[in-house]
């Protein structure tokens, strides 16, 4: 059996199809799903599924495998076996426009796929007895365990709440107000490779058990986490982020403004109107559209985008660059902002950010 080596993001991406975290998959995605994805945000028997799930291999290894089945395995010796191998090139301009909307390599989602190796693979994906790979991240749950803890809570309805940043006041309000609308919260933070200047994953979570603890009623909120990369895909990967909590249990899930969107790629609300083209039913989870809130000092509360007469200058933000130069000059943060006791626990750790 030929072995092919492969990266820990390939490795995890196998473990996500193992798992079920990317159902209905069975294994990455060959040529005509990945066309029917890009072009119809659908699988070639109809399913909604909207990010391609790729295995890429070089010229080299192509050759080695043939058109037999394989093994992929990482350094320690960890494997998953591959069966029925389709091998295939993508035309990267036109997938890259599909997927991305763009073919800039300024976008971190382009430049990836470009970068890709020269092949992609189909075929499914099952464990190797005895050299298994697992996720053993402490608060990694499988969506079959995800969906024991819902069923032990005796929750029915489930908001979900993705994430890649440390909580601020904004986020635990329209947390709040999607909970107010269901038995439970599961907020799951993407885990995975970071850009820099991005704020490691221990200290996301941490930041979250501490606002958990001091600022959530008992037993209504799960903190778990999803193993992946980000896309920066922005409404293409809002419908993944959605089909994924769906697996992991979730009826609902909030999305925000220009969610996973990155520079000026995608509109405000792309990633909220495109759900406009799936049928509630086949999506078979609900969306909140919350606009964007901040605190405005003069109404004296929390405001969605477009509510009240004020300005910017009266309302309470700071952008990602300056959070982390006040965060790392330990400067004021205001209250209204961050929560004091999670800007204190941000400032206690030492070098907190990916470089
Ligand atoms: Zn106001």
């Amino acid at each position: 059996m030929k072995k092919i080596l492969v990266d820990d993001v390939v490795m995890q991406e196998a473990c996500n199809i193992a798992d079920g975290v990317y159902a209905p998959l069975k294994g990455f995605t060959g040529k005509d799903d990945f066309e029917s994805i890009a072009t119809h945000f659908r699988l070639t028997d109809g399913r909604i599924w909207a990010m391609p799930i790729i295995l890429d291999i070089t010229r080299e290894q192509k050759e080695e495998i043939g058109d037999n089945d394989f093994i992929i395995e990482n350094r320690e010796g960890k494997q998953f076996y591959i069966s029925k191998p389709s091998i295939y090139k993508i035309d990267r301009d036109r997938m890259a426009q599909a997927l991305y909307g763009t073919t800039d390599k300024k976008h971190p989602g382009v430049a990836r796929l470009y970068g890709l190796k020269e092949y992609f693979v189909g075929g499914n994906v099952d464990r190797v007895v005895g050299r298994e790979f697992k996720n053993t991240y402490p608060y990694y749950k499988t969506p079959a365990e995800m969906k024991e803890i819902f069923k032990k809570h005796a929750w029915t309805h489930i908001v979900a709440f993705q994430t890649r940043n440390p909580p601020h006041r904004s986020h635990e309000f329209l947390q709040k107000r999607a909970l107010a609308q269901v038995d439970g919260l599961l907020i799951q933070p993407v885990i995975g490779p970071k850009k820099e200047g991005d704020i490691k994953d221990e200290y996301i979570i941490g930041a979250y058990n501490i606002l958990i603890e001091r600022y959530y009623k008992k037993d209504t909120v799960e903190l778990s986490t999803f193993h992946t990369y980000m896309r920066y895909a922005g409404p293409r990967e809002a419908v993944f982020h959605a089909q994924v909590r769906k697996n992991f249990g979730c009826t609902h899930m909030i999305i925000g403004r220009d969610h996973a969107g990155v520079g000026n790629y995608y509109g405000t609300y792309d990633a909220q109107n495109i759900f406009k083209r799936f049928r509630e039913d086949e999506l078979c989870i609900k969306i909140f559209k919350y606009n964007n809130v901040c605190y405005c000092k003069k109404c004296e509360n929390m405001t969605p985008d477009g509510t009240c007469p004020h300005t910017d200058d009266d309302k309470v933000f700071l952008s990602g660059t300056e959070l982390r130069r006040r965060l790392i000059e330990k400067e004021e943060i205001p209250d209204k902002f961050m929560r004091k006791e999670v800007v204190a626990y941000l400032e206690s750790r030492k070098s907190i950010f990916v470089d």
